[in-house]
Parts: C-alpha cells; sequence; structure tokens
C-alpha cells in the first residue's frame, strides 16, 4: 500500500523520536497521529492527532487503525500483541517480527549469529545457577543484562573476578537473561540504513558514538575507522534489513574492537527498529534526515539521498544542560533542538545541537 500526500501515519509512542518523525512527516504533506499511554509527551505538539490509551486497550487501538493508513512505532517497547493487533488492521511497518527480534536480546543475538555477523559470544541465563558454568565457558569479564526492557545501560551488570553472581542476578530482577563476554571496544559506532517498500536499500554515513554513563552524549560523522570497515557496516546493515524483509529505517549498534592480528573488526551489539539517536546529525548534515527516510520508506515512496554535507557533530542536551540554550542560541553555527519536555530530570534527553564542519580532518 503507497500513501497519498495528505494521507494519515499512525505513530506508537510519543517521545522525541515520535516528534522529529511527525516533523519530517508534515514536510512531505503528511499527518500523524500519536497513539501512546502518557497524557503529556514531546510528540503530540507535532501530530494533528492523539489517542492517549494504553497499548493493550483493544477498542482505542481499534479506532486508532481506523484513523490512520499505514503504522509505524517510535520506540521498540511496544507489546507485540498490540503490533500484531493492529497488523490485522492496517499495514505495520517495521513489521512484528522486526519488533520481536529486537525486544528480546536473546532473540537478537541468535538472528545476527544467524546472518554470519560477529557477536559477543553469549549464553542465556533462565536462573542464578547457570551463571557460572557459562562464565566458565565465555570468560569472566562479561556484561549480564536481562533479555527484555533494557535501555540506556538498565538492565545490566558487569561482572568481574569476585563478583557476587547471586546477589548480581538477584540485582536485575531474577528473570529470563543474558551473560556477553566483555568486548574491549576502541570504539562504539552505529550504522543507520533503510528498506523501502520495493526493497531498495541506503545507509547513512558510519557514526561513531561517546556515552556518558551509558546515555549517547556524542556522535561524530565520519566515524575515525578504516574505509573497509565503514564498507562493512553497510553490508551488515543490508544483511539484516534483506532478512527481515524491512520496511523503514533500522539502526545497528556497534562496537569497533581488534583481531588478533591487531586489525579493525566489528562486533554487533544490538539492533533498533526504528530511528535513532545517534541519527539525529542527518536533520542538519546529510541530504535526507532519518526522519524524512523513515517516513519515505513506510509511505511506500522512494528513499532520499543519504550524502553527508560535511563533518558533523552532535551532541546531547542531558538535563540540566538544556538549561544552556540560550548561550547555544548565541553561536549561530549550532543548530539547536529542543524536545519541548517541561520538566529537566537528571538523565532525561531534553534535546540536542548539531554542528556542521567543512569536511577536512578532525581535532578532537
Ligand atoms: P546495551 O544496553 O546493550 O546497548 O549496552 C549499553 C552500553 O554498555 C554499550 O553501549 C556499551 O558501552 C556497554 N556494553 C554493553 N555490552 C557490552 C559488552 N558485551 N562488552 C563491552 N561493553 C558493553
Amino acid at each position: 500500500m503507497i500513501l497519498a500526500p495528505g494521507a494519515t501515519i499512525g505513530i506508537l509512542g510519543s517521545g522525541q523520536l515520535g516528534r522529529m518523525l511527525a516533523m519530517a512527516a508534515l514536510k512531505l504533506g503528511l499527518r500523524c497521529h500519536i497513539y501512546a499511554p502518557e497524557p503529556e509527551a514531546p510528540a503530540y505538539d507535532a501530530a494533528s492527532a492523539r489517542t492517549v490509551a494504553s497499548f493493550d486497550d483493544e477498542a482505542a487501538l481499534a479506532r486508532f487503525a481506523e484513523s490512520v493508513d499505514v503504522i509505524t512505532y517510535e520506540f521498540e517497547n511496544v507489546p507485540i500483541a498490540c503490533v500484531e493487533f493492529l497488523a490485522r488492521l492496517r499495514p505495520v511497518r517495521p513489521d512484528a517480527r522486526a519488533l520481536a527480534v529486537s525486544q528480546d536480546r536473546l532473540a537478537e543475538k541468535t538472528f545476527l549469529r544467524g546472518l554470519g555477523l560477529a557477536t559477543a559470544p553469549f549464553r542465556p541465563v533462565d536462573a542464578a545457577a547457570a551463571l557460572g558454568p557459562a562464565l566458565a565457558e565465555i570468560g569472566r569479564l562479561a556484561v549480564l543484562k536481562t533479555r527484555r526492557l533494557g535501555y540506556d545501560g538498565k538492565g545490566q551488570a558487569m561482572i568481574r573476578e569476585g563478583s557476587d553472581l547471586e546477589a548480581l542476578h538477584r540485582k536485575l530482577g531474577g528473570g529470563p537473561m543474558i551473560v556477553e563476554g566483555f568486548v574491549a571496544f576502541d570504539c562504539e559506532a552505529s550504522v543507520i540504513a533503510a528498506r523501502s517498500l520495493e526493497g531498495a536499500m541506503v545507509a547513512f554515513d558510519l557514526c561513531e558514538n561517546e556515552h556518558d554513563r551509558h546515555i549517547l552524549a556524542r556522535t561524530h560523522v565520519p566515524a575515525r575507522v578504516a574505509p573497509e570497515i565503514e564498507t562493512a557496516a553497510k553490508t551488515l546493515a543490508a544483511k539484516a534489513l534483506e532478512a527481515l524483509d524491512y520496511v523503514g529505517v533500522l539502526a545497528i549498534e556497534l562496537f569497533v574492537a581488534r583481531d588478533g592480528a591487531g586489525a579493525e573488526r566489528l562486533v554487533v551489539n544490538e539492533i533498533a527498529p526504528r530511528v535513532h539517536n545517534s541519527g539525529h546529525w542527518t536533520i542538519e548534515g546529510a541530504q535526507t534526515s532519518q526522519f524524512e527516510q523513515h517516513i519515505r520508506a513506510i509511505a511506500g515512496w522512494p528513499l532520499g539521498a543519504t550524502a553527508r554535507r560535511g563533518r558533523v557533530e552532535m551532541v546531547n542536551l542531558i538535563g540540566e544542560q538544556a538549561d544552556e540554550w540560550r548561550d547555544i542560541l548565541a553561536q549561530p553555527e549550532q543548530s539547536l533542538h529542543l524536545y519541548g519536555k517541561l520538566e529537566a530530570r537528571p538523565g532525561r534527553k531534553m534535546g540536542h545541537v548539531t554542528r556542521v564542519f567543512p569536511e577536512g580532518p578532525r581535532n578532537v
């Protein structure tokens, strides 16, 4: 199903990603209807309709589906049952399979391995007693993660020599988990790629990401990696898109590590079936933004060019960093984005700032 201008896109989730998707949709003459449980949230201001209801309210979901032409989501913890229910009424892009794979770290890593991609060594941990034998196989320096509902470093814990395994397992809630070998990476990177309804694929340039307390702090493009690594990242993204028969934008988080001979190699950390914080630089820094690219893909339209407009730096404004907005505005080469959140809680993403520099070597 191909949308015509004037059509309405339904978005599940009401955060800043939904807000920027709705802004990109408006540019293309499309409207958005946001569905989310929160009464106040960033995406509503940019949408022409909203439904405030829980993700298991079938009557509200049915009315929502009735009022839109295609449905997408802006975060990966939407219940699968909700997406399956909606998919019987309207196309959901990306579909429930992409969502299911990315919601469960075990399914995700198994999927990636099945494609022949490198991941950290991992083992399922169904009970605390399984942790010791798993560590005997993958090594003692490891990361324990809940299988579901982890983000920004929540739901995970480092395991070191001498860690109290039972206590760590309990601290993470005692549910189903996986344990992964620790990857001694040089840097973290991400590749953001898109696939159209007809199967065309494009990728933005690889970005390099710096985190602060597990929250993305800065993204730089281009990433400082060998050209073969950049190509390998785009190739592996295409493999994942094809395998999922994916429609929309997909983000893949990567570790850049070293093999035994000291050469760079990519290890896949996780996939996000949506636009991604590390792709915000594309709004000013690329010919088509990741948000417009996603809208084009799910509308059944041709994808846009991903050419970069220079060397780009994106800095997140976390918590009270957003109070600096006046100083940022006073530097006219900086592009300020604020998400309209009223309360600057610590760790909360309030906005971001992008700078595009003429192409050339990076000095930071
Ligand atoms: P995740 O929630 O899986 O994205 O992990 C959040 C962050 O924790 C990553 O961006 C890494 O900085 C770190 N991390 C996660 N898994 C590993 C690993 N297996 N080895 C080393 N660092 C990791």
